[in-house]
């Protein structure tokens, strides 16, 4: 009897160390195999130089790139994918986007408050999957996703991509939006008060103590940036008061992101030191200038007039100045959309992409529009060091298109092939992402 407990516990040791064993070896690897990929690469475009490079050969193994070069030896037994008809290029940045919103003309007459009614976060997180399936067509690979997102879908798309249940891009999640009462509805008091509307749109955090609690709530159920309204009431917040939000915020290794939509606001975001500012709306020549000098980056949401509806003649006239204006300032640039809506005819993807027409307006140069979409997206994200570039040791994600996008950009809008973790998504213009779905949770159960 004793003995028979004895080999039992030995073998439960046993198997308890395959386990630990194998887990690891899942945690370390992913669900990819050893398999040694190489890609053809017609012509490889380095947005950081805007250099072009031909013929290059690009190996990956286990979802990340190992090699990049002209006179790479292909392995034997490697799978060779040929795209040397086409320019390839590193994956796209939305700096700005909310997968998990996605109002409409009919019936909510584009007003996200009653959108926000309609649609319960289970639905807002399978549209959110859509959505970012959608944008990983159109070539994007990282979203920022800035809040609006119902009770934390953002996150839960977040999971469900790593874990490896769906494809998507790398989301930055960043939970619930921070603003003082009301957020940015204005709700009728029974609405308010009685039915507590403004939540999970918004956590109401007026206090300073509210504002700690508002940023741990974050931190803790997943946000991986801190997004806050400045001014969206008049009460908005004060210098100290973001402040506040920057160093709780940084406790947890957060970036913080501010609404903006006045210039006073503006200078107080600025003066604080926040990471970065979304929308154009509160920007001045000043203030491009300040934050050229201090690194703040500019999410400016730029949305083009050919996005008929969604900004006016006269608004999309000061967009367009005020984008060039901090293009000349050398403002940290970011390429942003905003684009939360549907726009019939359109996928969430090519409505992003559309969003080049005003950068095309404000006679950005290509390479810099294509430095904001790329570099600096990873570094508004904070993925540089692990996702972005085409280098060895990084995540495998790259895109190709035919045609050079230095020359003319408008070849962004032709994405005919994508690859995320070394997966292959879209082939020869058509997704083909059946690689991404799995029975479980095969890249690991506990991403957060
Ligand atoms: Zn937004």
């Amino acid at each position: 009897m004793q003995n028979d407990r004895q080999t039992r516990a030995r073998r439960h040791a046993r198997a308890l160390r395959t386990m630990v064993v194998a887990l690891t070896t899942t945690l370390a690897t992913g669900s990819v195999g050893a398999q040694v990929t190489a890609i053809k690469a017609g012509r490889l475009v380095d947005p950081e130089t805007g250099a072009i490079a031909t013929n290059q050969v690009i190996l990956l193994e286990r979802g990340k790139f190992t090699a990049v070069g002209a006179n790479l030896t292909i392995p034997t037994g490697a799978e060779v994918i040929d795209l040397s008809a086409l320019t390839v290029l590193p994956g796209l940045v939305d700096a700005h986007n909310h997968l998990a919103l996605t109002y409409k003309d009919i019936p909510e007459r584009n007003n996200y408050y009653i959108t926000s009614i309609l649609d319960p976060t289970p639905l807002r997180a399978i549209q959110a999957v859509s959505n970012g399936i959608q944008m990983l067509a159109s070539g994007f690979t990282i979203i920022r996703d800035m809040g609006n997102s119902g009770n934390y879908a953002d996150v839960a798309l977040r999971q469900a991509i790593e874990q490896g249940w769906v494809p998507g891009p790398t989301i930055i999640p960043s939970g619930l939006i921070i603003g003082g009462m009301g957020g940015q509805f204005s709700p009728t008091p029974e609405m308010a008060m009685d039915r507590k509307i403004v939540y999970p749109e918004y956590l109401e955090a007026d206090t300073r103590d509210e504002i700690v609690k508002a940023v741990r709530q974050n931190a803790l159920f997943g946000a991986q940036v801190i997004k806050i309204c400045v001014d969206c009431k008049p009460w908005g917040y004060t210098v100290d008061e973001i402040r506040l939000v920057i160093a709780e915020a940084a406790k947890a290794g957060l970036k913080v992101e501010g609404h903006v939509q006045t210039i006073d606001g503006g200078k107080r975001a600025v003066e604080a030191g926040i990471w970065s500012i979304a929308h154009d709306i509160g920007m001045t020549d000043a203030l491009h200038k300040q934050m050229a000098q201090k690194g703040v980056w500019r999410a400016g949401t730029e949305t083009p007039i050919s996005l008929t509806g969604h900004t006016t003649q006269a608004a999309y006239e000061q967009t367009v100045a005020m984008l060039r204006n901090a293009w000349e300032n050398k403002t940290p640039l970011t390429f942003s959309t905003d684009a939360d809506y549907y726009v019939p005819g359109k996928t969430r993807g090519e409505v992003a992409i559309e969003f080049i027409e005003t950068w095309k307006a404000a006679k950005i140069p290509n390479a810099d529009i294509l430095r904001a979409m790329t570099i600096s997206g990873y570094r508004v994200s904070e993925t540089e060091k692990t996702r972005g570039p085409i280098k060895a040791g990084m995540w495998a994600d790259l895109i190709a298109v035919p045609g050079n996008p230095l020359e003319r950009i408008d070849a962004l809008r032709d994405v005919r092939f994508v690859m995320k973790n070394g997966l292959v998504f879209k082939r020869d213009g058509v997704m083909v992402p059946a690689a991404f779905f799995n029975g479980g949770p095969v890249n690991g159960w506990n991403a957060r």
